[in-house]
C-alpha cells in the first residue's frame, strides 16, 4: 500500500506549473475502482422488507452544493462522499433513494420539514434538527480541525493559548461551542468559512476550525499556501448522519444496519475518491514549491480514525518531497531549516566553527540560451553531485535555488572554509559538464559570528557572493564580519 501511494504520488509529480496541492492519499485517482456494490447484504427483518416495499424509493434532500461532501451535478445527478457511501448503503439494504432537487441546503431542510423526503443525506446531529429528525451511525467521521497560518506552533492543548483570536462564522454552532468552552480564545466573528481562512491567510485572526476534509478541497483552491493544520479538539468532530423524519424510525433501522456494513477501506476509498492529493512541480521554483507543501504538512494528531492514518503516511512523503530538490537530490532551502538554525545556535554556545559557502554558477542563463534546458538540468545535477563528493560527508550541501548551492561547513573555520570554495571552484572550471564548456562559479563565504541567526550568516555569504559576481566572477570572496547591533533582524 506505501508503494502504491508512493508511486501514484510519484506520478504525479510532472514537471508544468508550480506545485499546487492536495491530498488524495493513493492509488485511487477521482473516478477509479469504485468500491464493490453490494457485499454483505443485511438481514432485515418481515416488518423492514414490508417497510421498504411500500416506500421505496424514498425521497432524498441533500446539500446541492457542499463539494467534496456532496452536490447536485449539471445533469441533476447526487455525487461526492455522501452519494457513494449512500450507495452502498442503498445496495446493502435495499432501501432505494430517489433524490429530491433542491438548489440550496436550506430549501432541502425545508423540504425535509415539510414531509417532502423522509430522508436527509449528511449532517451532524443538533438539538435543533432532533426536533423533526432521527439520525442513523454516521456515515463518516470527519474531524474539525485548527488551521493556522504557517509558522503557527502546533496546537496540543487550545484551552492552554493565551491572547489569541479564532475566526468562526457568525451564530454557528461551532462558534458558540467553541465560546463555551474556550474562553481564552477571541471568537471573531466572520460571514462564513471560507472568509475565516482568508482571515487566517492574511494575519487578521490566528486561527480558524474547518472541517479536515473541506478545508483541504478550499486551501487548494483558494491557493491558500500559507495555512497549515496545526491541531484538533477532541470532540469536536464532524460525525456526518443520515436523518429521517421522527416517524421513520423502520426506515433508521433499515439504514442503520447498512451503516454498519461499511468498512474503513469503504470509507478510505470513498474519500480518495474525491479528495485528491495532486502534486504538480516546477522544477525552477522547489524552494516555492517546498513552502507551500510545508505550509500544507498536516499534522494531524489525536484520533485513530482510518484518514488520519493515511494523512500521516501521505504527509510523511509529502515531508520527504518537500525538503529534497528533485533535480539534484539535494536537500532544498526547506530542508535545511531547522536543522541549520539548530547548527548555529550549537556553534555559537559552545564557541565552535561553523563556515557558510554560497555559490552561483556564472552566466547560467546563457547555457540555458545555447544548449537548452535540458542540458541546463544535466549541469545542475552534476554539479550538485561534485559538489557532495567534494565536502565531507558531514557538510550540508543544499540547492538554495536555481543554479545556487550553499554548503554548510561544520567545524570549519574561515580560512579553511575558504580553501574549500577555491577548490570547488577549480573542480568545476576542469569538469566535464554536458555543456561542454568551462563552467565557472563564484561563491561567498561566512563565518558564525556573535549574535548570529542562519538569516544572517547567509545574507553575509551572499554579499560576499554578491562581491564576487562584481569584481569579475569566477571567484571566492570572503565576507568580513559584521558588528553585531547591524546584523539584519
Ligand atoms: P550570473 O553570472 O550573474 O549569476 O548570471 P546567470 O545567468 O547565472 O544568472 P541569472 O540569475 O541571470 O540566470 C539564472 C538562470 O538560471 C536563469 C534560469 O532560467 C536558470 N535556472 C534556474 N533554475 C534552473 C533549473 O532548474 N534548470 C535550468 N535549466 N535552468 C535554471
Ligand atoms: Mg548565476
Ligand atoms: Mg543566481
Amino acid at each position: 500500500m506505501a508503494n502504491d501511494t508512493q508511486n501514484s504520488v510519484k506520478a504525479l509529480l510532472k514537471p508544468r506549473g508550480w506545485w499546487a496541492l492536495w491530498a488524495v492519499f493513493s492509488m485511487l485517482l477521482a473516478g477509479h475502482g469504485h468500491a464493490a456494490p453490494s457485499s454483505p447484504v443485511v438481514h432485515l427483518t418481515d416488518s423492514e422488507r414490508a417497510y421498504l416495499t411500500v416506500q421505496n424509493p424514498i425521497g432524498l434532500c441533500v446539500d446541492p452544493d457542499w463539494w467534496p461532501f456532496e452536490v447536485i451535478d449539471d445533469r441533476g445527478q447526487h455525487k461526492g462522499m455522501a452519494a457513494d457511501l449512500i450507495a452502498l448503503v442503498s445496495a446493502r439494504t435495499g432501501a432505494q433513494f430517489v433524490l429530491h432537487t433542491t438548489t440550496t441546503w436550506e430549501e432541502s431542510v425545508a423540504a425535509s420539514q415539510a414531509g417532502k423526503c423522509l430522508a436527509l443525506s449528511f449532517l451532524n446531529r443538533t438539538p435543533d434538527r432532533e426536533q423533526w429528525l432521527i439520525f442513523t451511525e454516521p456515515l463518516l467521521i470527519d474531524p474539525n480541525v485548527l488551521i493556522t497560518r504557517e509558522e503557527h506552533p502546533f496546537i496540543s492543548d487550545v484551552g492552554r493559548l493565551r491572547g489569541q483570536t479564532i475566526a468562526l462564522p457568525k451564530a454557528t454552532a461551532m462558534s458558540e461551542r467553541i465560546k463555551r468552552d474556550f474562553p481564552n480564545l477571541t471568537v471573531l466573528d466572520t460571514v462564513s468559512e471560507n472568509e475565516s481562512l482568508g482571515w487566517v491567510s492574511e494575519r487578521q485572526a490566528d486561527m480558524t476550525l474547518r472541517s479536515l476534509i473541506v478545508a483541504a478541497h478550499t486551501i487548494k483552491h483558494n491557493g491558500w499556501f500559507n495555512l497549515k493544520i496545526s491541531g484538533q479538539i477532541p470532540g469536536y468532530e464532524n460525525r456526518l448522519s443520515m436523518g429521517v423524519l421522527k416517524s421513520e424510525t423502520i426506515l433508521r433501522d433499515i439504514l442503520n444496519k447498512g451503516v454498519a456494513t461499511l468498512t474503513d477501506e469503504d470509507r478510505r476509498q470513498v474519500v480518495d475518491r474525491h479528495v485528491q492529493m495532486k502534486l504538480v512541480t516546477d522544477v525552477k521554483t522547489d524552494y516555492t514549491l517546498a513552502t507551500a507543501i510545508g505550509a500544507l504538512l498536516v499534522l494531524v494528531v489525536v484520533s485513530n480514525g482510518w484518514w488520519v492514518r493515511r494523512i500521516q503516511l501521505a504527509n510523511t512523503q509529502l515531508k520527504a518531497m518537500a525538503e529534497t530538490d528533485a533535480l539534484t537530490g539535494l536537500l532544498n532551502r526547506n530542508g535545511l531549516g531547522n536543522s541549520f538554525a539548530f547548527d548555529v545556535e550549537r556553534a555559537l554556545r559552545y564557541g565552535r566553527s561553523l563556515s557558510v559557502i554560497m555559490l552561483d554558477i556564472d552566466h547560467f542563463k546563457a547555457i540555458n540560451d545555447d544548449f537548452g534546458h535540458l542540458v541546463g538540468d544535466k549541469v545542475l545535477a552534476d554539479l550538485g553531485y561534485l559538489l557532495t563528493k567534494a565536502t565531507r560527508n558531514v557538510d550540508t550541501v543544499c540547492r538554495w535555488g536555481g543554479e545556487e548551492f550553499v554548503v554548510i561547513c561544520h567545524e570549519t573555520p574561515l580560512e579553511q572554509a575558504e580553501q574549500l570554495a577555491e577548490r570547488l571552484l577549480q573542480m568545476a572550471r576542469e569538469h566535464p559538464f554536458a555543456s561542454q564548456r568551462p563552467l565557472t562559479l563564484s561563491a561567498g563565504v561566512a563565518h558564525v559570528q556573535a549574535g548570529d541567526v542562519p538569516d544572517a550568516l547567509v545574507a553575509r555569504a551572499d554579499a560576499a557572493l554578491y562581491q564576487a559576481k562584481n569584481s569579475g566572477r569566477n571567484r571566492v570572496c570572503v565576507a568580513a564580519a559584521v558588528k553585531v547591533d547591524t546584523l539584519p533582524a
